[in-house]
């Protein structure tokens, strides 16, 4: 088992290694003492936490710790656990690159690769390319059942599609596609109910703020969260099971933390808005998250130009949701209605 930190990584190819992979975002409302100890007072949350949770023992059950560099904060919590904490799993690092052309596919490929070897070198196992395919086209199937499930919310209320998605983090994909399909087989009309709103933000913790959003009549009808809606990879093409995995990983939706344009994220922000007939967008951010802050104010603005309000909401991932920000949710979706 691999306890794998945020945001993309190539779950099939850990898998093809009999490696099953666990998210860890956080974990929300831990005692974070002993991560902050190792830590600037500006790390995000959720790198601190993942730290306390590793080092008070949370993370024993696993083999391995894959670390994305999926920003400084990550690099440097990469750093610190191979030059100094040296836990008892290996640490496996994964670069990735700022792009999508060609040059960013050819050097995720080399990547991955590597990862490739570590994974070879740590399992004593190598997987062969019919393996490999196998493993992708299983992962494949995961997420096109997961976009069907984004695209039809059905009668689930939002907290509960939340639950939903989000076991895509811990459950290997054959456990996700039986879930998925039994879900979509009950599955009526879609829910109107609520003032339809967007999500943004990299992680809806603590999950209690999404019953909040209901109880204040709104509801979720698009996401663009590092955990959810950013991460729907689409189906593969090429025969190689590098490049394939490669293109997969960053042929996802506008994702600042792999370079994309301000323009692009906007444009699609205001997609998912028109589509889902949203009335507002909420920035749900994790306080100290400087991809998300950089292309706060412009996407902010680029919304209101297009008529489109939005709310910013600041979390710390160790604290309960606030009486402020439900109460700013509140104000929000009575402003929107
Ligand atoms: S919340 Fe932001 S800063 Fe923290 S790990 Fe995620 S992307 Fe990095």
């Amino acid at each position: 088992m691999a306890a794998v930190l945020p945001i993309h990584y190539p779950r099939s190819l850990l898998r093809a290694f009999n490696v099953l992979p666990i998210e860890v975002w956080g974990p929300p409302q831990i005692d974070a003492g002993l991560g902050a100890a190792h830590l600037q007072a500006y790390v995000c949350s959720i790198v601190r936490n993942a730290l306390a949770f590793l080092l008070s023992g949370g993370l024993e059950v696993t083999d391995l710790i894959v670390v994305p560099h999926a920003c400084d904060s990550l690099q440097g919590l990469g750093s610190i656990l191979i030059d100094f904490i040296q836990p008892r799993q290996d640490v496996l690092p994964l670069y990735l690159p700022r792009g999508n052309g060609e040059r960013h596919i050819g050097y995720l490929i080399d990547e991955l690769r590597a990862m490739y070897e570590r994974l070879s070198k740590t399992t004593q196992r190598a997987p062969g390319d019919d393996e490999l395919m196998a493993s992708i086209q299983r992962e494949e199937t995961a997420d096109e059942f997961l976009a069907e499930l984004h695209q039809q919310r059905g009668k689930l209320t939002t907290y509960d599609f939340y639950r939903l998605i989000r076991a895509r983090e811990y459950l290997p994909a054959e456990g996700f596609i039986e879930l998925a399909q039994d879900i979509l087989k009950q599955q009526g009309a879609s829910r109107t109910a609520g003032i339809p709103i967007v999500f943004s933000g990299i992680v809806p913790e603590p999950m209690s703020l999404l019953q909040s959003i209901t109880e204040a009549g709104g509801e979720v009808v698009a996401d663009d969260l590092a955990c959810c809606g950013r991460r729907l990879y689409p189906p593969g093409t090429s025969k190689d099971p590098f490049r394939r995995m490669a293109e997969r990983l960053l042929g996802v939706p506008p994702d600042p933390t792999l370079g994309s344009p301000i323009s692009a994220r906007l444009e699609h922000l205001l997609g998912m808005v028109k589509k889902g007939e949203a009335k507002g967008v909420v920035f749900y951010s994790v306080k100290f998250c400087e991809p998300e802050l950089f292309d706060l104010p412009m996407l902010r603005d680029g919304l209101q130009e297009a008529g489109v309000p939005s709310l910013t909401i600041e979390v710390d991932l160790s604290d309960p949701l606030s009486h402020q920000a439900r109460t700013r949710i509140e104000a929000f979706l009575e402003m929107i209605a």
